[in-house]
């Protein structure tokens, strides 16, 4: 049985995802993110809690590994944890900041297919292709593309796991964020 409290944290912790997602290369993405009611957010499931506490796991041991100079303890609420890690490694060079924020963008998507959101996967292209309108494949519990042509070189159904998609999707956003910038000051540093 769900507690009010594991709901709470769950909630808040989906909240925070949401947010990141909409800022997804920001440095200080963490800072000062909002505390959302959960009026509006539907009971998860048993799989889906497990995997919030799962996801704090790998936060965790992703902090031992890549950042294990943080003096800050891990927060003791669930949703306070991406807050912390942003927090603790906003020094980071690029590929650490993209490999940290493709696992959090990962674990935003298996949060979205375990609470039965599966249209999410539409919204990403191909790595391979580009084609826009991936299907989410449960069996395989990967994300197919749907061009015909668009084949593995054995001649299979191109299939692409969430960790390949959150990968090429914090890339495509990078490469977005700094073509903004260029347009936007005009200059080139
Ligand atoms: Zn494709």
């Amino acid at each position: 049985m769900e507690t009010d409290a594991s709901q709470q944290a769950t909630a808040q912790l989906a909240h925070l995802v949401d947010h990141f997602v909409q800022h997804p290369t920001g440095r200080r993405t963490g800072r000062g993110a909002p505390v959302r009611s959960i009026e509006n957010t539907a009971p998860l499931n048993i799989d889906a809690i497990s995997h919030i506490d799962a996801s704090v796991r790998e936060i965790r041991d992703y902090m031992r590994t890549e950042s294990p100079g943080t003096l800050e303890p891990l927060p003791a609420d669930a949703a306070a944890v991406y807050d912390w890690c942003i927090r603790n490694t906003e020094t980071d060079d690029d590929a650490a900041r993209r490999r940290r924020d493709a696992i959090i963008y990962r674990q935003y998507l298996e949060h979205c297919i375990l609470t039965g959101d599966v249209k999410v996967i539409r919204t990403h292209r191909c790595p391979d292709c580009g084609t826009v309108g991936l299907h989410w494949n449960p069996p395989f519990k990967k994300a197919l593309c749907r061009n015909i042509r668009c084949k593995t070189p054995d001649g299979g159904l191109q299939m692409w796991s969430l960790a390949r998609l959150a990968t090429a999707h914090i890339e495509a956003h990078e490469k977005l964020a700094a073509r903004a910038t260029l347009n936007g000051s005009g200059v080139s540093r």
